[in-house]
């Protein structure tokens, strides 16, 4: 017997997000592979324009890390997430860590004699 589920279809598990251990951001994992390859030259290109001071070295990308033989999504985002802020450049003048074409526009307004304050965290 033909058995039809009553109501709207099951809603699908929103597809697993992983972080790009290069920028940051999230992305599916299906478009993840696609997207660092990307990311990784567009970084080499940012990377090539910076001052020797600030050029960083090549971002790495995490291992595996398993849980109980299965690969452990959380601990892995957690690591790409790590890896990605070892990215920023910090501020001269303020600390803050920021994105490379990020720290010029900051410190259009954060300069040595009038360092940007430390916005307080709630
Ligand atoms: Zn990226
Ligand atoms: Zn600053």
């Amino acid at each position: 017997m033909e058995h039809l589920a009553p109501g709207p279809p099951k809603a699908k598990k929103p597809a697993p997000t992983v972080f790009c251990y290069i920028c940051g951001r999230q992305f599916g994992s299906k478009s993840i592979e696609i997207h660092q390859k990307q990311c990784l030259k567009k970084w080499h290109l940012e990377n090539d324009k910076l001052p020797k001071s600030q050029r960083r070295p090549e971002p790495i990308k995490p291992e595996i890390i398993r849980t109980g033989g299965k690969i452990d999504h959380e601990a892995m985002n957690e690591a790409m997430w790590e890896a990605s802020k070892a990215q920023l450049i910090p501020c001269e003048w303020c600390g803050r860590r920021f994105a490379p074409g990020r720290l010029e526009v900051h410190q259009k307004s954060c300069t040595k004699e009038n360092p940007a304050k430390q916005v307080p965290k709630k």
